[in-house]
């Protein structure tokens, strides 16, 4: 990056949303320059309960906008990015005082329909199968529970790994050619001569660059960067929602996922995770502006646990907790009370500077709001916006492969299959884990190994030091918390010994670099 270099796009944020948009842009051909102050996915985008779902609940709200786009959505990320998107079956026991089964019903046929009415794919073009009623004892759909729930209802949604979306969208960004920039912080940005120049603070010291157009993807701090980097009036209002989530030996060994109802209406979800675990989430805490990062408090891990206990036939107690993660959702403020009633759809702010001509000033576009399945139609729709000053292009991201996710005819177990023949002394069960992370270019980390000694260094958890390599050299990944918490979760395996020795490692080989 030279001083004086002038791009098309400027984007501050590497969250979902933004690294959504730089890629989006890039294939377009725009020149694209991201900063992301922290880690990509730092934030809210790895916090998430990695759904990839219409959000059943939001047809209480009416939300039947988001909800269609979101069911779409499910099948366009199931095909380009199928080693970290799949399918996951959920069971929702039945209590009669709490929703009667009729409106289940209701919503559950509404939900199997309204992706492929809103889309034109036409019913039954789905890949998911339909929702059906269940009785839990007989089909083992109740795994883990009390016996007294004796009947539920079953659907599919889809299932993803939250941060690697994010980083796989920022590594095909630069494919098509955008700089992506972390640890490099906006601290400010004016307009000047009909184009921003933003300033980028970094540990190289601060530079300046220019840019035709600039996002806010800010996420938590979309309002603030207004406020204070960028010193300007903004009529947007964003309601920050933490919502925390607790890791717990696994209740069950079936592969579905639980959606709990709680008396006071919320829904709590028990999901497998990362095999030996159950995540418990989440929580709905209204918080001031976000300063620090967000942590769990005793109350939301008291609430989680009284909510999974009201169903499991074990208790889940404080004591059992392994993990626990928090996120801040930057809802848009549509006035509501209730902050579980507060609109999960995105807004777009666009701000041309007051120019009385529209197409001289700079343009500034705002991200309020949003979900990770949804990101993919922000991004599409935030280049609609900003076709004013970039004409011409088209969407195309429905239709390439997430780097590693061209599996070509083969589907993951066929892919595994493959893996194995090749690679036989290597344990599948790893196997299948590296694919998961890195579809089709776990071949790259794989290219020089027979068995695994050739490796190198084994952390432990899972974590190898040519996967070690790969992400530093390939994925940004600068410490060990990008790697063990956000472009693999092999943290969750491993003893604080192990933890440190990859700190250690991460740090010596900066030192050597
Ligand atoms: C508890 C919880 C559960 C959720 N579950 C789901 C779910 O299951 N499915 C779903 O679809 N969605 C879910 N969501 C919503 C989803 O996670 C968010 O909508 C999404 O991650 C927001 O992404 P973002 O890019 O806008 O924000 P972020 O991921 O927060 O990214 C914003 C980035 O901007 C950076 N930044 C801020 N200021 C600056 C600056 N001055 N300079 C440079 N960088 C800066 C930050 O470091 C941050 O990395 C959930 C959210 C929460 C909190």
């Amino acid at each position: 990056m030279k001083p004086n270099d002038i791009y098309d796009l400027a984007i501050i944020g590497g969250g979902i949303n933004g690294t959504g948009i730089a890629r989006d842009a890039a294939g377009r051909g725009l020149k694209v320059l991201l900063a992301e102050s922290d880690d990509l996915a730092s934030a809210t985008s790895s916090a998430s309960t990695k759904l990839i779902h219409g959000g059943l609940r939001y047809l209480e709200y009416f939300e039947f906008r988001l909800v269609s786009e979101a069911l779409a959505e499910r099948e366009v990320l199931l095909s380009i990015a199928p080693h970290i998107v799949w399918p996951l079956e959920f069971v929702l026991p039945h209590e009669r005082h709490l929703r009667p089964a009729w409106m289940i019903r209701a919503g559950l046929f509404l939900y199997d329909h309204l992706g492929a009415r809103a889309f034109g794919l036409g019913a039954g073009r789905s890949s998911l199968p339909k929702s059906r009623s269940v009785s839990l004892a007989a089909d083992g759909y109740g795994a883990g529970l009390k016996p007294e729930f004796g009947r539920g209802f079953v659907y599919f949604d889809c299932w993803v790994d939250d941060a690697r979306l994010v980083v796989l969208n920022a590594r095909s960004a630069a494919q098509h050619g955008a700089t992506i920039l972390t640890r490099t912080r906006c601290t400010g940005a004016r307009r000047e001569k009909g184009v921003w120049v933003v300033a980028l603070g970094g540990e190289g010291g601060v530079r300046s660059i220019s840019a035709r157009a600039l996002v806010n993807a800010a996420g938590p701090w979309v309002k603030s960067l207004l406020d204070h980097e960028l010193k300007l009036a903004s009529p947007g209002k964003v309601r920050l929602v933490k919502g925390s989530h607790i890791v717990v030996p696994r209740i069950h060994d079936k592969r579905h996922a639980y959606i709990l109802q709680n008396p006071d209406r919320r829904i709590v979800f028990l999901i497998p995770y990362e095999r030996d675990f159950t995540l418990v989430g989440t929580t709905d805490v209204p918080v001031p502006e976000s300063e620090g990062r967000p942590e769990i408090s005793t109350a939301e891990i008291a609430y989680l646990c009284e909510a999974a206990s009201r169903y499991t036939g074990r208790t889940v107690t404080p004591a059992a907790v392994l993990w626990s993660y928090s996120g801040v959702r930057p809802l848009y403020d549509d006035g509501s009370a209730d902050p579980s009633a507060v609109t999960r759809d995105y807004h777009l702010m666009l701000d041309t500077g007051g120019a009385a001509d529209a197409q001289a000033g700079a343009p500034l576009l705002s991200v309020f709001g949003g979900k990770i399945t949804t990101y993919r139609r922000l991004a599409e729709h935030a280049l609609d916006e900003l076709s004013r000053w970039f004409p011409h292009t088209r969407p195309w991201t429905h239709a390439e492969p997430l780097p590693g996710g061209d599996f070509g005819d083969a589907d993951f177990d066929g892919l595994l299959t493959d893996y194995k023949r090749r690679y036989p002394k290597l344990l599948i069960q790893w196997l299948a884990r590296l694919l998961r992370r890195h579809g089709v270019l776990a071949a790259a980390i794989l290219a020089a190994a027979k068995t695994d000694a050739d490796l190198g260094e084994n952390f432990g958890g899972g974590l190898y030091e040519a996967e070690l390599r790969y992400l530093i050299a390939n994925e940004w990944a600068r410490d060990a918390a990008d790697v063990l918490w956000r472009r693999t979760k092999c943290g969750l395996h491993m003893t604080e010994a192990q933890r440190s020795r990859v700190a250690q490692f991460m740090h010596d080989l900066g030192e050597a670099a």
